[in-house]
């Protein structure tokens, strides 16, 4: 299947609340969260003597049932729903991963992607080709860490983890569960999101992004820090520092504002709907256009259009209906069904588009594939002129982080300058919002954002053997902030 935008890896929740159906509770924070991943989902539940784990291929829905939540008894829960940039998509790298270590059970979830994993392998003494994933690797490093541990019973998972987190490098936010505790922490970047949320009925709830806590009833308290590990059991909510040395500038994917998150996500005191709107209009100011009509392509780029629309002056209608039904399982076996495959998606309102000149916003482009057989569509249903405008600059490197872009090979931007794009699209014109103005946009307060797969500049070096693959598809990788790849 053609990968229409940027993927994302996954969503994580978990659950602090004794007494109540905590796994019923991360199964609706699970729900909340599946546009991060629909490859597979799981669910593991503490109920102080052991750890149980379920997880299943499919969306949350499929993968869990009334019927498994209603034996998983116990005070604490993480979820997990997967979409795979490392390890297969199979049943074996599904989350949460589980180990078993003496007296001691535990389970972890991972929404992110690490870059030193063939050093971590060598650590944990794990042979390449029997790694699942780079979660299993954590798994297997905390429990060698807890099988050689001789502290106090009930701090030993705490030790294991501010052992092994400071050796992982790359994007990382993570949930675990032991019989008694829930912890969840972030890389010292903060590439993905974690909140933290508390319910009226004392206990705690954190996921990957606040409608999750909307969801489950749980009231916005904070934002887990990057660098930070929270630890919630019966006395409380603690927060520790395992990472030494001087703190990184703060690095949230960008993307999560552009296109990853929910529109009523909170990230960084900004809501997302809100920053996509003033994308849109600061894409108005630098890239005008004299047309008769603003359009989304929807449903990604509708809050962006609105924008467009507002600081153009120009009026916003719909122009495409989206089949919201045909989800990703939809398959075009033959070359004359893959051309239908547009139409089944997005299909034209001729009304609203014969004979105008059209502004059409969308939030990103990856191969262009879908963009051109819309564009042609469009100009088939009526169209005189088709602009298009995107608002957000052109990815042109690749994500090492935790986001699937695709092969270089074939991302547009990472191949073609902008009038050969608008040519290959058959647009009269095309645009994508200037970096600095993308964030301008946002309108956050602290925190700073990881642009690398916009600017080549990366945060965290990128081992070789990592990077290698794509070296000669994009050329040579530019120096990162950070350091040099
Ligand atoms: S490289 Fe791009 S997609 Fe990956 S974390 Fe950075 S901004 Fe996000």
């Amino acid at each position: 299947m053609e990968l229409i935008k940027p993927r994302e890896d996954c969503g994580v929740v978990g659950i602090f609340a004794p007494g109540q159906p905590v796994a019923h509770l991360a199964y609706l924070g699970l729900y909340a969260l599946q546009h991060r991943g629909q490859e597979s989902a799981g669910l593991a539940v503490g109920n102080r003597r052991s750890v149980t784990v379920v997880k299943e291929m499919g969306l949350v829905a499929q993968a869990l049932d009334e019927r498994v939540l209603d034996a998983l008894d116990g005070d604490i829960s993480i979820g997990h729903t997967r979409y795979s940039t490392t390890g297969s998509s199979s049943w074996r790298a599904s989350q949460p991963f589980y180990r078993d270590v003496g007296d001691l059970e535990f389970a972890l979830a991972h929404n992110g992607n690490l870059v030193n994993t063939t050093e971590l392998a060598r650590e944990a003494g794990m042979l390449p080709g029997t790694i699942v994933s780079d979660t299993d690797l954590v798994a297997e490093l905390l429990a060698g860490e807890l099988t050689a541990s001789v502290l106090s019973p009930g701090r030993e998972m705490t030790e294991a983890l501010s052992s092994v987190l400071p050796r992982l490098e790359g994007g990382f936010s993570m949930v675990a569960v032991d019989a008694g505790h829930l912890y969840a922490m972030r890389d010292p970047r903060g590439f993905w999101p974690l909140c933290l949320g508390r319910l009226d009925s004392g206990g705690w709830v954190v996921a990957s992004e606040s409608p999750a806590l909307d969801v489950i009833g749980a009231h916005f308290q904070r934002e887990i820090a990057p660098g930070e590990m929270v630890v919630i059991d019966d006395s409380g909510v603690s927060s520790h520092r395992p990472f030494t040395g001087p703190e990184p500038d703060p690095s949230l994917c960008v993307f999560e504002f552009v296109y990853f998150s929910r529109p009523d996500t909170v990230l960084l005191g900004a809501n997302v709907h809100r920053a996509r709107q003033n994308m849109g209009e600061a894409l108005a100011r630098q890239a005008p256009v004299d047309a008769d009509m603003v359009m989304p392509v929807p449903e990604s780029g509708i809050p962006a259009a609105e924008g467009f629309a507002r600081a153009s002056g120009i009026p916003y209608r719909d122009g495409l209906v989206k089949n919201r039904y045909i989800g990703r399982t939809f398959i075009a076996p033959t070359p004359e069904m893959r051309s239908r495959a547009v139409r089944m998606k997005l299909n034209p309102i001729r009304a609203n588009i014969e004979g105008r000149r059209l502004v059409v916003v969308d939030d990103s482009i990856v191969r262009g594939t879908t963009t051109r057989a819309m564009v042609r569509m469009l100009y088939d249903t009526g169209a005189t002129e088709v602009h298009l405008r995107i608002s957000s600059p052109p990815y042109r490197w690749p994500c090492f982080y935790g986001m699937d872009t695709g092969s270089l090979s074939e991302l547009l931007a990472a191949n073609l300058e902008l009038g050969e794009m608008a040519e290959y699209l058959g647009v009269r014109s095309v645009a994508f919002l200037e970096r600095d103005r993308l964030l301008g946009s946002i309108r956050n307060r602290g925190g700073g954002f990881c642009t690398a797969c916009l600017d080549g500049r990366y945060p965290v070096a990128v081992p070789v053997e990592m990077r290698e693959g794509d070296r000669g598809r994009t050329g040579e990788l530019t120096v990162g902030a950070g350091g040099p790849l």
